[in-house]
């Protein structure tokens, strides 16, 4: 099924799950039996992170979005990185996808990786998004960032360029982690007064160890407000303490965008089916 035609075909909040393919020297099917338990929680859909060096043909992407779908009974979204691809790569993928039966695609741009010279055939994701919309029938998404993307000159710049990526085929938006929901709200301000009418999903991270944290902040600069902090600090270790406080705290900001009627939740599961559990059991009848 389309994304697209799921938000235009259900009233509720959406909610879905992202997961991650298992690194190169794993086997592929180490994260089966985790996948297959998430999958039991019947998300609307799952998304499959993608590599960002970039992938010529079968990606394990595709492997595990195909897994998901056909196996596991679980609509999924394939992410795709176009930055480090040249057109034939992305080609090569998109056929991939159409074998494996996969209909939607979350566009990006992908980082930058130190010592590898961009392919410059993409530059940005809605350069991707409008070659995807003429080689194929794909659904597709974008990612948007509620405190602005990290090059970006400033918001009004950003929400723009948004735009143009919404212009160029995305049809739902899925946002960065944020742990401060005023941050969102503030993001869906900008992007009504830039003309975006598309669905946007809000990301969720719940927090289970202060590694991650202290990972994801520093790669996608999401500010922490002093009551997170202030958990962080008395749980740091405890590791128990600290997972059930993040999972408490993903539950309340859910609970309260919810509330204010947001069009979907997006759940960084990190692959961690309990936690995915947790939360979705809480949240259950708030959909
Ligand atoms: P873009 O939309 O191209 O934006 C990048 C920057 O360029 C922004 O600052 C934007 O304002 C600016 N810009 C856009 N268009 C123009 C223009 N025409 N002129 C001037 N400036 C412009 N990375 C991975 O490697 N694999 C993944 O699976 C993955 N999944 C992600 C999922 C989500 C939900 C999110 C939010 C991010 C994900 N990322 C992933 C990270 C993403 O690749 C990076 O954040 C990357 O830096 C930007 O990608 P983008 O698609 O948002 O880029």
């Amino acid at each position: 099924m389309k994304i697209s035609q799921l938000f235009k075909d259900t009233d509720k909040t959406v909610f879905s799950f992202e997961v991650f393919p298992p690194k190169k020297d794993s086997p592929i099917e180490s994260v089966y039996s985790k996948l297959e338990e998430i999958c039991s929680l019947k998300p609307d859909f799952i998304s499959v992170t993608y590599g960002a060096g970039g992938t010529v043909g079968h990606s394990r992407t595709a492997e595990i979005a195909s897994k998901i779908k056909n196996d596991f009974g679980v609509e999924s979204v394939a992410h795709l990185t176009c930055v480090n691809s040249t057109k034939s790569d992305i080609d090569a993928n998109l056929d991939d996808f159409v074998q494996c039966g996969i209909e939607n695609i979350l566009a990006l741009r992908g980082d930058y990786v130190s010592g590898v010279e961009p392919k410059k055939e993409f530059v940005y994701a809605s350069d991707l998004c409008s070659y995807i919309k003429k080689k194929g029938d794909f659904d597709i998404a974008g990612a948007c960032y509620p405190e602005v993307h990290i090059e970006a000159k400033d918001e009004v710049e950003d929400v723009l360029n948004l735009k143009n990526k919404v212009e160029a085929g995305a049809e739902h938006l899925i946002s960065q982690l944020f742990f401060d929901n005023s941050v969102f709200y503030r993001f869906l301000e900008r992007t009504k007064i830039a003309g975006i009418n598309v669905p946007i999903e809000a990301g969720i991270m719940p927090v289970t160890n202060k590694k991650q944290i202290e990972r994801m902040v520093s790669m996608c600069g999401a500010s922490l407000p002093a009551k997170f902090s202030k958990i962080m600090q008395k749980y740091e270790d405890k590791p128990e303490a600290l997972r059930d406080a993040g999972i408490a705290y993903a539950v309340e900001q859910i609970v309260d965008l919810i509330a204010n009627g947001v069009d979907g939740i997006h759940l960084y599961t990190m692959n961690n089916p309990y936690v995915a559990r947790k939360i979705t059991a809480a949240i259950a009848n708030l959909l």
